[in-house]
């Protein structure tokens, strides 16, 4: 039951729709899949349906964008209760912002000679939750940028045209959101924020002050030197270990799913208590080695 707990689908900037996606996974031998969509759950219900039909254990979750010392940080909420409407209703209000903020890239990027660019990322994002990886993937299409990694560099990061600031709420308000649905929340691809070790301490700190329980190990954006350092820092900070590849669909840039390296030795899977593995269906340490985790598309993105 090899376990992928950090992916995405058309519902934020995945492109493949919820069913495509777990349909791919079931093949790919994922056994226990979270969606954790950008500030999103609307893929939730679709994926479950999906995921019933295939035998594969659906985990719900979200991926929630939280302001913490200026930055923006990401936080994976595993086993929420998506319809909580305490989080529904947030979750509204943070579409709202992205809205607003694609209205303001756009006008930002037409200064810098890009016109047109709403209705642009608007296709790609096809009516659902819109952001800055739809205007990344319409700006390729004109020819402006090579791959989603050199629009981000050039146009989308701090300090560059198309950059709009972030409204992101606290990190205290995102655990406060993910607990009142009933989950767990872990910090998601901690090596690619580019910290200091006191710094990403002081991070751990706080997030385990409010609740949190677990760091994002393994990551389809982590080499396996950041995992060990990751998988040092979640034992020395009495965090649970996850795992996930952060997929975004074929050909995104990211390993591709069911090909997460095994955990570093001495972690604690943030699965091991969970009812599908106490079931005694497979393993409760690692998954499987397929293969490694390699820092693909993402630099060490200090503009995000
Ligand atoms: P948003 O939530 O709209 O601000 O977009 C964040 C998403 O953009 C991330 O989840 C990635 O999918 C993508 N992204 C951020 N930084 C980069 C980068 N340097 N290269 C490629 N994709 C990136
Ligand atoms: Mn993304
Ligand atoms: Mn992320
Ligand atoms: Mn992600």
């Amino acid at each position: 039951m090899l376990p992928d707990l950090h992916t995405h689908s058309t519902a934020s900037d995945g492109t493949l729709s919820p069913s495509e996606l777990v349909a791919r996974a079931a093949a790919a031998g994922v056994g226990v899949l979270a969606l954790t969509d950008h500030d999103c759950v609307a893929g939730l219900a679709e994926a479950e349906a999906a995921a019933a039909g295939q035998g594969l254990r659906l985990v719900p979750g979200v991926e929630l964008s939280a302001v913490w010392g200026g930055r923006t940080i990401h936080m994976v909420g595993l086993g929420i209760d998506y319809r909580e409407p305490v989080l529904t209703e947030a979750l509204d209000e943070v579409a709202r912002f992205r809205v607003w903020r694609a209205g303001e890239i756009a006008r930002k990027l037409a200064k810098a000679g890009f016109e047109n660019t709403l209705e642009g990322a608007r296709e790609y994002a096809k009516g659902q939750s819109i952001g800055r990886t739809h205007f990344a993937r319409h700006l390729i299409k004109r020819g402006a940028a090579k791959d989603v990694r050199e629009v981000f560099k050039r146009f989308m990061v701090a300090g560059k045209p198309g950059h709009v600031p972030s409204q992101w709420g606290s990190v205290e308000r995102g655990l406060e959101l993910i607990h009142g649905a009933g989950g767990q929340a872990v910090i998601a691809h901690p090596a690619r924020y580019g910290f200091t070790r006191t710094k990403l301490k002081r991070l751990i700190d706080e997030f385990r002050e409010h609740g949190g329980v677990g760091l994002e190990v393994l990551s389809g954006s982590h080499t396996r030197d950041d995992a060990f350092t990751m998988a040092r820092h979640a034992r020395e900070n009495q965090l649970k270990a996850s795992a996930g590849s952060d997929y975004h669909g074929p050909g995104e840039g990211m390993q591709e799913l069911g090909r997460l390296a095994p955990l570093p030795p001495g972690c604690t899977p943030i699965w091991a208590d969970w009812p599908e593995y106490a079931l005694g269906v497979g393993p409760t340490c690692a998954p499987v080695a397929r293969g490694c985790g390699a820092a693909t598309i993402f630099s060490r993105d200090r503009g995000e």
